[in-house]
């Protein structure tokens, strides 16, 4: 027999019941998760406490994955960009941001996007496939080999923000096991609020999933109407803004926690004071907060950012009205940062 499974493609219940069929008791998959998601064990060899059987087993049956890291670039506010090749070659994106009191890794859950933002450097080069759970699960964990961070004491990723590339309700079977198998042990896991979901607002999907969604939720909203969203951001066509928001009053209800509402400020599109107006009679009743975000230029790229100026005029306009806004710093400016770029320059 081969060793073509990929164990990393499996959640807790999963791996029990492929033990059980081969006679391995409930324990041995709980030891084995433990070595690869608090440890951080590349190698069966190396898990010392399961006997020379049972290794014997794992290898003939299972691999434990790694994408190859083809470049990193690092800007100068720390943030490191790695550009993962996979099995197929193909390549994807996933972002190491430090912060002062928490860290956060934005991984990518597709190999490209059908979703098509038209400011997005990511959707202009359009879909190729989903990523499996392993390709996703083993971003974070290629991170942690990188920054060698497998020590309790070292444990240095706090957040998981599943905002690269792809839009993760298309994939979210996968998703949703690489987020489970990230929560597994006691020192490295990362919990449920922790983890922040973005979405660009797949409706059906979400309703479906919304009763079990543990996980912080964003949305990528980035108009404050119809007729600009659908301009800017075309899957508006199909789950229009109305039926999103009813969507997110439902997840208010019944989780207690606030949305995040991504916005990109575009100069001249969606960024004066009547847009801000626009945006706070629409998201009125709704818990949440508004992520103002300044554009990060590509090439090939059709939208100009907003200034600060007007950034800082928009947010002051929201906070008076009673909703929360914050200006996202952009990190990694330096290392083209935005979702899809440093793929793009690698072509
Ligand atoms: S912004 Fe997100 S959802 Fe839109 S095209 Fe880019 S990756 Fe896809």
């Amino acid at each position: 027999m081969s060793n073509n499974i990929g164990i990393l493609n499996y959640n807790k219940n999963q791996l029990i019941k492929l033990f059980n069929n081969i006679g391995l008791p409930k324990f041995r998959a709980t030891q084995v998760l433990d070595w690869i998601y608090n440890i951080g064990c590349k190698s069966f060899h190396d898990m010392t406490n399961i006997g020379k059987e049972l290794i014997d087993i794992l290898n003939n049956n299972y691999y434990i994955y790694r994408p190859t890291i083809v470049k990193t670039d690092k800007s100068i506010d720390g943030t490191i960009k790695f550009l993962l090749q996979l099995k197929d070659n193909n390549t994807i994106e996933t972002v190491f941001i430090p912060e002062t009191n928490r860290n956060t890794i934005c991984i990518s859950s597709q190999v490209g996007c059908a979703v098509g933002c038209k400011f997005c450097n990511t959707g202009y080069n359009g879909f190729k496939r989903n990523l499996n759970a392993e390709e996703i699960v083993s971003q974070v964990l290629i991170v942690k080999d990188y920054l060698n961070s497998w020590t309790i004491q070292k444990n240095i990723i706090t957040n998981i923000v599943v905002m690269g590339m792809g839009e993760p309700l298309f994939n979210w079977n996968n998703v949703s096991i690489a987020l489970e198998n990230l929560q597994i042990g006691n020192t490295q896991k990362i919990s449920t609020k922790h983890i922040t979901v973005s979405t660009s607002g797949i409706v059906p999907v979400l309703s479906k999933i919304i009763n079990n969604f543990d996980y912080n939720l964003a949305i990528s909203l980035h108009a404050p109407t119809n007729e600009i969203r659908s301009c800017i951001m075309p899957i508006n066509n199909l789950y229009p803004l109305n039926d999103l928001l009813n969507t997110c009053k439902i997840y208010n209800k019944l989780h207690n926690k606030l949305i995040t509402f991504e916005y990109l400020m575009l100069d001249e599109i969606n960024d004066s004071e009547r847009h801000a107006k626009q945006l706070i009679k629409l998201l009125h009743g709704i818990k949440c907060k508004v992520n103002l975000i300044k554009f990060n230029s590509w090439e090939g790229d059709i939208y100009t950012g907003s200034s600060m100026n007007k950034i800082e005029q928009f947010c002051k306009i929201l906070n008076k009205s009673g909703i929360t806004s914050t200006i996202r710093c952009s990190k990694g400016q330096d290392i083209m940062a935005a979702c899809g770029q440093l793929q793009s320059q690698n072509k």
